[in-house]
């Protein structure tokens, strides 16, 4: 019983695939980031230290997430975003692995890992947040070519 107006209103479901659907699309280091929530190593990834203009869409399933204008160098070893592209694209969960609280970031269309955020750090940054984001969770695109 959605009328047109609640369904605008809704987030969107996320888009459900199976593990071995997955395992199939992903390369394994995608599929051990994206899906098992690992961490690359850090000024391993494709995207710590760039600053093409672009928009980052998630690597699992195209959503946008991130921009460039968003991204500034916290010299984390990992690409950092003060702000996701638009509130939404994202989720937040309690991540109390590893003996740490932290709040993991997840895309929000498909429920991939992408990372985690931290608040405080004094970065400087209009929201003095730090999205620590895997490169491997993301795929530049330039907006041109969308
Ligand atoms: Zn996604």
């Amino acid at each position: 019983m959605n009328t047109p107006e609640n369904i605008s209103n809704t987030p969107s479901v996320p888009l459900e695939k199976s593990d071995a659907q997955w395992r199939e699309e992903l390369t394994p280091e995608e599929y051990r980031v994206l899906r098992q929530a690992g961490t690359e190593r850090p000024y391993t990834g494709e995207y710590w230290d760039t600053h093409t203009e672009g928009v980052y869409q998630c690597r699992a399933c195209g959503s946008e997430l991130f921009t460039s204008k968003e991204k500034f160098d916290s010299h984390c070893g990992w690409p950092s975003f003060w702000a996701p592209l638009a509130e939404g694209t994202v989720r937040y969960l309690h991540d109390r692995t590893m003996g740490m609280d932290r709040v993991e970031v997840r895309c929000a269309t498909c429920d991939s890992h992408l990372g985690h955020v931290f608040e405080g750090e004094g970065y400087g940054t209009p929201t003095d947040q730090r999205f620590c984001i895997n490169s491997i969770s993301l795929r530049l695109v330039d907006p041109d070519d969308r």
